[in-house]
């Protein structure tokens, strides 16, 4: 049986990733760094028929990644799919976007999570996904994060403002990029992703796309097959992004 291990998948979009690849027949594992809320989410998918557990994980802590990392490989031996899921985005909520008035605070928690949060799940994560047959890492970024959408004021997303959310995602579609340099030639690969604009916490109950929307690209990704040669990509459900 294949193993996931989905970080901040108490909610949203991780939540919704998790309920779908469990239906898929994979075991889930919710990482969560609220115990209760991920043994609540854990506990809503098993209701459903999912294999799923709960493991605790704050990835702005290398502490809990290492113990989580240990923890899997005692009850499982390896890990197949690692979705990077676990995201913050305080600058919208506080309304911070200007360069003159964003805080150090704000810009720290925001890389903190959203990029060294990730690679540092890689990095403590990769033995075991070594370990499997072949394995998928997906990294959860936004075209927040293209380069090329945001500098072209001919895009769509050309009017969001947002310093540090979106130097976050393209700091971690640049993390995707270089993994996948040092991942070419093994049975690991991974892929950067962009869900669209999704109604959850974060996305606000302004988006247009479901949960079940936004997850079904993660999915995809999650489960390429081990032919499959796709690797260092940024995608959403209309094919490839620009950087
Ligand atoms: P939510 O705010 O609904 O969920 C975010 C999840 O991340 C929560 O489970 C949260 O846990 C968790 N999290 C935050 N910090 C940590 C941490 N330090 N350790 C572990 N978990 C953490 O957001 P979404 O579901 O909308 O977002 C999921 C991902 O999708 C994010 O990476 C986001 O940037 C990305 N995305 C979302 C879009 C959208 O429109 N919604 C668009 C593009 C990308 P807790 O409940 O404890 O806070």
């Amino acid at each position: 049986m294949k193993v996931a291990l989905i970080t901040g998948a108490n909610k949203g979009i991780g939540l919704e990733v998790a309920r779908q690849l469990g239906q898929h027949g994979v075991k889930i594992l919710i990482g969560a760094r609220n115990t209760e809320k991920g043994e609540k989410a854990s506990g809503s998918l098993r209701a459903i028929g999912v294999e799923a557990g709960f493991i605790h994980l704050d990835v702005t802590r290398e502490e809990s990644i290492i113990a989580a990392a240990r923890q899997i490989r005692e009850e499982y031996g390896k890990l197949d799919i690692l979705v990077n899921n676990a995201g913050v985005f305080p600058e919208y909520f506080q309304g911070l976007f200007d360069v003159t008035v964003v805080p150090q605070e704000v810009l720290a928690a925001t890389f903190q999570t959203n990029v060294f949060g990730a690679i540092l799940t890689i990095k403590h994560l990769l033995p075991l996904l070594k370990k499997a047959p072949y394995a998928n890492i997906v990294n959860v970024a936004s075209t927040a994060g293209s380069i090329t959408d945001q500098s072209d004021p001919a895009s769509p997303f050309y009017s969001m403002r947002a310093i540090a959310y979106a130097s976050s995602k393209a700091a971690l579609n640049m993390v995707t990029v270089q993994v996948a340099k040092q991942l070419a030639g093994t049975d690991v690969k991974i892929n950067s992703i962009c869900p669209g604009w999704v109604r959850t916490d974060m996305g606000t109950e302004h988006a247009p796309r479901t949960v079940a929307q936004g997850a079904s690209i993660i999915v995809k990704m999650a489960s390429l097959a081990k032919e499959d040669t796709t690797n260092g990509a940024f995608v959403d459900d209309l094919g490839i992004i620009p950087w």
